[in-house]
């Protein structure tokens, strides 16, 4: 029976094309297109947008967001096994799925993309931090993208939208929060994925801020960061003390206490700290 898009459903596509999961390419699909229509949704409009997406697999995403009425998709996938399956659904949405074989870490997308730009993924666990992050830390701000909708082990997603005083707060709450507005948008058990993970994913959305929640040179919070959590459970004063002998003073100047742990301190505290040095 087809699916409701036409095109047949995710299990046939993947018993037709050899699709068995990849431990070492974190292959967890979804086969569920209610679920993938849904995180579709969660990236917002997608009738004006352009989509990157990240990982499509065997498709199941990628049909969600065409679907949903994305303008065009560019899809990055490393798996070369997946490819005719994605070029069955490029073919069924004609001129809208631009599929590119790659290392979503290496490849250039310079030219393929026209604003405004959402991106969404469900990618494995490291590759998914790592293009976050890298996401997050251009070298201008506003970044190329509007929107990131992407799939993390739920202990991630806590991480990004973490407040200070949370466990999990530490230098990810603070580069998805300083210029972007992070918010878990659906929890999804091991069983929406086959093979099923061993934990609980989540997926989050973000919206690029204009500019900076607080003004601040991006390398010197970045450095400021590293050093408070990098010996999170160490008082300010030794954490930073590598950052500026007098590191007493300036926390005192910008009304933290030097006693103060890292994961207390919140994302404009360590904005105001970082302007501070900057002109001491
Ligand atoms: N989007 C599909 C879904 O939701 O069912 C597949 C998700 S699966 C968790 C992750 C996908 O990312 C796999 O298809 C895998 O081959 C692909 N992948 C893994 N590492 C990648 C990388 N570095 N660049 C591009 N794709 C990658």
């Amino acid at each position: 029976m087809a699916a409701i898009d036409g095109l047949p459903p995710l299990r046939e596509v993947i018993a037709a094309h050899g699709l068995s999961a990849r431990k070492a390419l974190g292959q967890n699909f979804i086969l569920d297109l209610n679920l993938t229509a849904r995180i579709a949704r969660a990236a917002g409009d997608l009738t004006r947008a352009d989509v990157l997406e990240v990982g499509p697999g065997p498709g199941g995403l990628t049909r969600g967001l065409l679907a949903e009425g994305a303008r065009k998709v560019v899809a990055v996938e490393k798996d070369a096994r997946c490819l005719p399956a994605l070029a069955q659904i490029a073919g069924h949405y004609p001129g809208r799925l631009e599929v590119i074989q790659g290392d979503a870490l290496e490849v250039d997308l310079s030219g393929r993309l026209a604003p405004p730009v959402r991106v969404v993924a469900n990618l494995p666990y490291n590759v998914g931090t790592e293009l976050l992050v890298r996401w997050l830390t251009p070298p201008e701000w506003p970044p190329f993208w509007t929107s990131l909708t992407l799939m993390f082990q739920r202990e991630v997603a806590e991480r990004i939208v973490a407040r200070a005083g949370d466990d999990a707060y530490g230098r990810l709450a603070i580069l998805a929060q300083w210029r972007a507005e992070p918010r878990i948008v659906l929890d999804l058990p091991p069983q929406a994925f086959v093979p099923p993970p061993k934990v609980s994913s989540a997926v989050v959305h973000l919206d690029a801020l204009p500019g900076p929640r607080f003004p601040a040179n991006p390398r010197t919070l970045s450095r400021v960061t590293a050093a408070a959590f990098g010996q999170r459970r160490k008082m300010l004063r030794a954490s930073l003390r590598s950052l500026a002998p007098d590191i007493e003073a300036h926390l005192e100047a910008v009304g933290i206490p030097p006693t103060e742990r890292a994961e207390r301190v919140s994302l404009e505290q360590f904005c105001a700290l970082a302007r501070r040095l900057d002109e001491a």
